[in-house]
């Protein structure tokens, strides 16, 4: 069965980045029914926050990427850690190198000054035990020294590392505390990860880490690389760029299914595909589908997919993200009166939405109450002979049977009898309605609202 897993440094908010490594291993997993896993790799004591563990939870689970069981602290695992490195010691494949800073140090300096590699290589390697000294010691990998450590990634093809560029890494440090390099490849073991997914950022470590794997005769996990996001302007992602959180895409309105499928492109294809639902999505997600080329933001494609994905968007699950949205920024919730004249007002509040703020100034119909008082802009539809229209317009709709095509049919009709465009009398209804120049339809406002309360509305605006 295949497991993945996401594993960010608790160091910061979720980046966008993150996000996209965590959603392509999610899709990996649940579209071919294996498990996806969550490791906080809080070994950093000294840069590791909770603050910043509790974000990346949250940005998660606003996104819908829910993982399988616990999350797993790489901190906690210490001792299994260390347990790994004392085993590879008694099996010889790793040694105690007691060299000091300063040893080190004048190795390298000696190394540059005679043209050598500054690679550490410890005196320490294949000292008799019999000679180790009663100092501190590190606990070093004994990498080989000849030929050529080689990852076969999913996404970058065959990568050669000379044995002879890599020295032998720390896995444990002198106060016994397990380096991080050694630590990703236990919990990866452990955790029975076959599917490695992440930044290419990691790909020098992967060759480090490949070293762990066959010294201890642990299955390799399959490894995908995967090339960064750059920003619009094809740079590196840098604050820079604007909004790099998840939390930042939450604040702005969009919803999570847009930023899910938008996350998904970038970087990955299948075919000419670009709007498309979680269920294609987690059909459809392959490995071979990624590029090696960089990925661009693109945030008109990131609108244009929005409006879609509002379009498409069950409107209880819209009400739901609505409530989220609330909530995320601060603002006031949905009163008890509002919440149902929302709902209602649902299907047109999210057509074509670019954002749930788009959606709220929609919904200023219902949000605000009598009197409504129009903005400036609505003000102008209420000159004199509008508002007599409006005036002549109420006892048509007194007794009329309150259904959208039968109040469309009505108001046609009376600017029909004036020789007028139905745009003559929709404004000055709307600026009555809503007191605002968007809104849905004055139809689907009246239906929404009923009849006493828009008889009221327009009573009030022509008077
Ligand atoms: N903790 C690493 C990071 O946040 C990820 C390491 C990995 O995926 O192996 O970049």
């Amino acid at each position: 069965a295949i497991v993945t897993r996401f594993a960010p440094s608790p160091t910061g908010f979720l980046h966008i980045g993150g996000a996209r490594t965590a959603l392509f291993n999610w899709l990996y997993a649940r579209g071919r029914g294996g498990r996806f896993l969550l490791r906080i790799e809080d070994t950093d004591r000294a840069r590791s926050t909770p603050e910043a563990t509790a974000a990346i939870l949250s940005g998660l689970t606003w996104l819908g990427l829910d993982w399988d069981g616990e999350a797993v602290s790489q901190h906690e695992q210490a001792p299994r850690h260390a347990e790994v490195a004392l085993e590879m010691l008694a099996r010889g494949h790793a040694y105690k190198c007691f060299s000091t800073q300063d040893e080190i140090e004048a190795f390298r300096e000696a190394a540059r000054a005679e043209n050598r590699s500054t690679l550490f290589q410890s005196p320490w390697r294949d000292a008799d035990p019999a000679t180790h000294p009663d100092a501190p010691y590190v606990v070093r990998l004994k990498a080989p020294r000849d030929g050529e450590t080689v990852i076969e990634d999913a996404v970058q093809g065959r990568v050669v590392f000379r044995n002879d560029q890599l020295d032998d890494m720390v896995c444990l440090r002198s106060d016994g505390t397990p380096t991080y390099m050694l630590a990703v490849v236990v919990d990866d073991h452990d955790m029975g990860v076959t599917h490695v997914i992440r930044g290419d950022d990691h790909l020098n470590n992967a060759a480090r880490q490949m070293q762990v794997y066959q010294a201890m005769g642990w299955d390799v996990p399959v490894f995908a690389h995967i090339p960064l996001i750059h920003g619009e302007d094809g740079k590196k992602l840098s604050k820079r760029h604007g909004a790099l959180g998840v939390e930042d895409y939450q604040k702005m309105g969009y919803p999570a299914a847009a930023i899910r499928n938008y996350l998904a492109r970038l970087g990955w294809s299948h075919g000419d595909a670009e709007f498309f639902t979680d269920e294609q999505a987690l059909d459809w997600f392959d490995l071979g589908g990624i590029g090696k080329a960089p990925a661009r933001l693109d945030l008109k494609k990131l609108d244009h997919l929005t409006a879609q994905h509002f379009t498409a968007m069950d409107d209880a699950a819209a009400l739901q993200e609505l409530d989220d949205f609330l909530a995320a920024t601060g603002a006031e919730p949905l009163t008890q009166r509002q919440r149902p004249l929302v709902a209602a007002a649902m299907p047109q509040l999210k057509d074509k939405a670019r954002n749930f703020g788009q959606i709220l100034e929609r919904a200023h119909f219902v949000l605000t109450e009598r009197p409504i008082e129009p903005d400036q802009k609505s003000a102008k539809a209420l000159d004199p002979v509008s508002r007599s229209i409006l005036k002549e317009l109420t006892p048509h709709l007194q007794n009329a049977s309150w259904e959208r095509e039968r109040l469309e049919a009505i108001v046609t009709e009376l600017a029909a009898q004036h020789g007028l465009g139905l745009g003559k009398i929709a404004q000055p209804l709307r600026a009555a309605l809503a007191g605002r120049t968007v809104s849905p339809s004055v139809f689907d406002m009246m239906v929404v609202l009923g009849r006493d309360e828009s008889l009221a509305r327009i009573q009030d605006a022509a008077m």
